[in-house]
């Protein structure tokens, strides 16, 4: 006799609903040896799937022994039962169980991609056994192309993919036509003469002759057993050696994961463009919303540096209070004072207005400043032909300018001469003794050439009328010192005016304070493109979960064909993160388009490479954050309620 494969002794399978118990197994003792073809027949309700979940380790009995190739199956954890499941047995249910997404060839190599059988290797098994079964044409179809008994064949050649010793067949014939059931049977019995131990459970009396062994089977007892029949034709040992590696390596169950999660998703096209909207969204908001922050951020700080940072600025008028029209208070004599303060380079009386230029007949309206010898060297400008005025013009109120470049064009077109022409200011004529550089738009846009420079004094005595400054710009020697010089400027002015009327501001402080302004403002956008990645998440999330109650059958399928918990839970974390990796991406080039967009319509913005792989980071991060309950849900599922979900 050869040795027993499979044995339940007293093995029994109680559900309780509520009150009443369902005996479905009422100790059975069965011994199954190898090489046999054994029916288990019984009536409907009899209790042969709950027989055969138990034989095929998708479920535990309640009570008794079950012991597998001498293993006490009750000891094992899941892991180890998907192992056994996966080693031992081949599965052949009623209804097929194929995944209809997956092709004939990719349904048969299922089993084996959990076994970490090679890919190369898995299709050359599966498409030899679909050859085998008459079904090499059909390698490439899906389930719903193919007829009942052709699909039961892909089944059958799925069940021994793994080279299995024992086939489970669940009423393998009952959902076929006669001459197809026929074939299975016969299928069957070529796989027992090669030496396979078949279980065949049936309801039909016709469809058990054809085993050589029957168990009948009634309210969940043993009725009667025709015995152990040994078959000579029996080559016991061929089948107990593994085709597979016993463990999947992770490379190989992540790349399954990846197409089968690329698969999935395809299945549900509009449904996973609408989840990764959801990411896509988020992930263009952080890079677009960041890169406006960002350009804002340059442009304040380039505006500001623009003035320099070891430039201070006097104006008149006391803190806080909004000024309105002229403030008498900043008189020249203040400027000549601070020049004297240690520190100071140099002191800038400066006034300002809008006039209208004239040279012959061209009228031109444009600002013209009163400004301190000093000016080229304490703003950084020079003068690109003449030459700005000196101490002497400033001293005799000379009446000359220097114009900037907008000015000289306007004026002087097609390049004409302007030094050493007289225009008129006010009526009154003023020598044209220089042209300044031309430094181009400021930041915000505003022509910097469109102006006028003239000594302060002329411009005081001949064309402001009033002898008070809009205000001093101070050049410090040492940036370093400016918040000591400072505060001494406010002292000498606080002493010389005996009030505070003023107000002293170093470039560094308006450039601190911007800033501070404009990370606020950064992290104002930030956090809302958080929050809308976040939404996009849970969406994600929930189409996740919705995913896992639609495929509870495919994770049944999955698991008896051998998937541990955490081929499942990696196979859904992996649908999650592929699709926020995904969106992530698209997120990206969206947010890109969106700030191409808004900085054509004129808006500074500044694309960095941080946000853009933060927010990529965040949705696959997203995704296996948010992918991992669903994930979880789908591996906890029992199998034998797995396979019974509809
Ligand atoms: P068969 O496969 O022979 O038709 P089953 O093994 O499916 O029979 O069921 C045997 C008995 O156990 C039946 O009375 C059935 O109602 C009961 N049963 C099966 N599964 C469950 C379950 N999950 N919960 C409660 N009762 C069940």
């Amino acid at each position: 006799m050869s040795a027993a494969i499979l044995e339940l002794s007293d093995v029994h399978k109680h559900y309780t609903n509520g009150d009443t118990t369902v005996r479905a197994l009422d100790g059975v003792s069965l011994t199954i040896r190898r090489g046999e073809f054994v029916a288990i027949m019984g009536q409907s309700g009899s209790g042969k799937s709950t027989l055969m979940n138990i034989v095929g380790c998708l479920d535990r009995p309640t009570s008794g022994s079950y012991r597998v190739l001498g293993k006490e199956a009750a000891n094992l954890s899941a892991d180890e039962l998907a192992s056994l499941r996966r080693e031992t047995f081949g599965f052949v249910f009623q209804r097929y169980n194929l995944l209809a997404t997956a092709t004939a060839g990719e349904n048969v190599e299922i089993p084996s991609v959990y076994a970490g059988l090679p890919k190369q290797k898995r299709s050359q098994r599966a498409s030899g056994l679909l050859q085998r079964l008459g079904l090499g044409d059909r390698t490439d179809h899906r389930p719903n192309e193919l007829s009942g008994g052709q699909q039961q064949r892909v089944a059958i050649a799925r069940a021994l993919v793994n080279d299995p010793p024992v086939i489970l067949a669940d009423e393998p014939t009952g959902a076929l036509d006669t001459r197809s059931g026929d074939e299975v049977l016969t299928l069957l019995k070529e796989l027992h003469a090669e030496g396979r131990t078949i279980i065949l459970i049936t309801h039909a009396e016709n469809v058990a002759q054809h085993a050589s062994r029957i168990v009948r089977i009634q309210d969940g007892q043993i009725l009667d057993d025709n015995g152990t029949i040994e078959t000579e034709t029996v080559d016991a040992t061929g089948a107990e050696n593994k085709v597979c590696a016993s463990g999947v390596s992770l490379g190989t169950s992540m790349q399954e994961a990846l197409v089968t999660a690329w698969r999935s998703l395809q299945v549900n096209m509009f449904r996973t463009v609408l989840t990764l909207l959801g990411i896509i969204i988020g992930v263009a908001a952080v890079v677009a919303m960041l890169a406006v922050g960002e350009g804002s951020r340059q442009k304040v700080l380039d505006r500001i540096s623009s003035f320099g940072t070891n430039l201070m600025l006097v104006r008149p008028g006391a803190e806080g209070i909004r000024n309105s029209g002229d403030i008498a208070t900043l008189i020249p004599e203040d400027a000549a004072a601070l020049k004297k303060l240690p520190n100071i380079e140099t002191a800038l009386p400066e006034r300002s207005g809008r006039m209208t230029v004239r040279y012959g007949n061209r009228d031109y309206q444009t600002s013209v400043q009163g400004t301190g010898e000093d000016f080229p060297s304490a703003r950084e400008w020079q003068v690109a032909e003449g030459q700005f005025f000196n101490a002497d013009d400033m001293k005799q109120y000379a009446p000359v300018v220097v114009l900037g470049g907008t000015v000289a064009k306007t004026l002087f077109p097609d390049g004409r001469a302007s030094v050493g022409k007289y225009v008129l200011l006010k009526n009154v004529p003023f020598l044209v003794i220089g042209v300044m550089t031309e430094k181009g738009a400021s930041p915000n846009g505003s022509d910097q050439d469109d102006v006028i420079f003239l000594p302060i004094n002329t411009g005081l005595v001949r064309l402001f009328g009033k002898n008070y400054l809009s205000s001093i710009t101070l050049k410090v020697s040492d940036a370093a010192d400016i918040a000591a010089t400072q505060e001494r400027v406010e002292n000498l002015l606080r002493e010389r005016h005996r009030t505070e009327d003023f107000r002293v501001r170093n470039m560094a402080s308006y450039l601190q304070a911007a800033m501070e302004t404009q990370d606020t403002f950064t992290l104002l956008l930030g956090t809302v493109a958080a929050i809308s990645l976040l939404v996009g998440g849970i969406g994600v999330m929930n189409i996740m979960l919705v995913s896992v109650v639609e495929r509870t059958r495919e994770i049944g399928i999955r698991m008896a064909t051998g998937a541990r918990t955490r081929d499942i839970l990696l196979q859904f974390n992996i649908e999650a993160a592929v699709v926020c990796a995904a969106g992530g991406l698209l997120g990206i080039l969206v947010g890109v388009g969106a700030g191409m967009i808004l900085r054509y319509s004129g808006m500074t913005v500044i694309f960095f490479m941080t946000p853009a792989l933060l927010a990529f980071a965040c949705a696959s991060a997203t995704g296996l954050i948010f992918g991992y309950l669903p994930a979880r849900k789908a591996a906890r599922l029992d199998p034998v309620i797995a396979l019974a979900s509809e």
